[in-house]
């Protein structure tokens, strides 16, 4: 098979590797799709670790084409998602159904093989947790694989409590930022308020229903938060872009008890940086991270997906397999939304849309 393998930071390569076969319990996939996230660019621009030689992707969805001997419930033919996430199922965290907090957490496409190759093995321990996850008709299997980001969204949100008539800010509108004003909003949130200063992102941002949205080079963000919340500051600040800088700010934005998350990861040489504690005591502010969803966010996700208005243009760039390593580069560039490597008519429900890989 063909298969995309990272060597070392900046180095990504796509080679001819041995098709894997499903062992007991495991289920192997014919992928379809799978979506380039902000930390597989993290790892490629070495911020981030993954083991040198690993297959990358945790953002896929594909089809069932050979289920391992003691596997039930999933069958070949199968359009699957999953989660990518390897829990222990025994610690204090897995126990909880919190299996993104396991204590001896493994992932797909960091420490084990993902999906930018043309088959993924799904192991055992992802299988037996009820991480393969059934795809309905309603959903193309090229838009299942941002399934994973926007599960992770939907976990900030809920994590910030947003629902009818939240007011919520988002500090930078780049993909996973644009994932939480359309997931927020089909949530029900009341005003949001984007600030990016990218222009482009800010465009799409209003065509896809923000409500304010502002260059923070040069407008006034405080202030128009403000004046959009009654002078309170909103429900919840979601900090969605890699800068430590931002944390100082987003406290000023926050409600007193509001929340708050830093969605981002920051690279790992990222200073410490300062905030002003007032700001979190007297405004009893929740200042809080979010990884990853649990298995019951994948759940809820992948049902409401379909309906989610725009979603099918979260995916801008779409590549062949030969063609992932230019995936980074876009991303890199900052081209486009999301980046997809896809595998022509493999989705037997959408085998004309899968098909238009660039
Ligand atoms: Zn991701
Ligand atoms: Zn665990």
């Amino acid at each position: 098979m063909r298969a995309t393998i990272f060597h070392a930071p900046g180095r990504v390569t796509v080679e001819d590797r041995p098709t894997p076969s499903a062992g007991p319990g495991e289920v192997r996939l014919r992928m379809a799709a799978a979506s380039l996230c902000a930390s597989d660019v993290r790892v490629y621009r070495g911020e981030k670790y993954a083991l040198p030689g690993v297959i990358p992707g945790h953002e896929v969805s594909g089809v069932v084409d050979q289920v391992g001997a003691g596997v039930t419930g999933i069958a070949e033919g199968d359009r699957v998602v999953i989660c990518p996430i390897v829990a222990c199922n025994q610690c204090r965290y897995c126990l909880l159904g919190r299996r993104n907090r396991c204590v001896a957490r493994e992932t797909l496409g960091y420490d084990l093989d993902g999906g930018f190759a043309d088959h993924m093995v799904v192991p055992a321990a992802i299988v037996s947790a009820g991480h393969v996850i059934a795809v309905p008709r309603a959903l193309p299997l090229d838009l299942a694989a941002i399934v994973e980001p926007s599960a992770c969204t939907l976990a900030s949100l809920e994590l910030c409590e947003v629902g009818a008539g939240t007011s919520m800010v988002i500090m930078g509108a780049g993909p996973m930022g644009l994932l939480h004003l359309i997931l927020g909003r089909a949530l029900g949130a009341g005003a949001i308020i984007v600030s990016e200063p990218v222009e482009e992102r800010r465009a799409i941002a209003r065509r896809w229903g923000a409500d304010i949205v502002l260059d923070p080079g040069c407008e006034d963000v405080a202030g128009a938060v403000r004046d959009a919340t009654d002078g309170l500051g909103a429900d919840a600040v979601i900090v969605s872009v890699g800068l430590g800088e931002m944390v100082s700010p987003a406290l000023s934005l926050v409600r007193p008890q509001g929340t708050v998350n830093l969605f981002a990861g920051f690279p790992r040489w990222a200073p410490a940086v300062p905030f002003d504690p007032n700001l979190v005591h007297y405004g009893e502010v929740i200042l809080t991270g979010s990884q990853n969803a649990t298995t019951d966010q994948y759940r809820r996700t992948v049902a409401m997906l379909g309906g989610v208005p725009h979603i099918d243009e979260v995916v801008t760039n779409r590549y062949g397999i030969e063609r992932a390593p230019e995936a980074y580069e876009s991303r890199l560039a900052l081209a486009g939304l999301k980046s997809l490597v896809q595998f022509p008519g493999v989705d037997p429900l959408f085998p004309t849309d899968s098909a238009g890989a660039a």
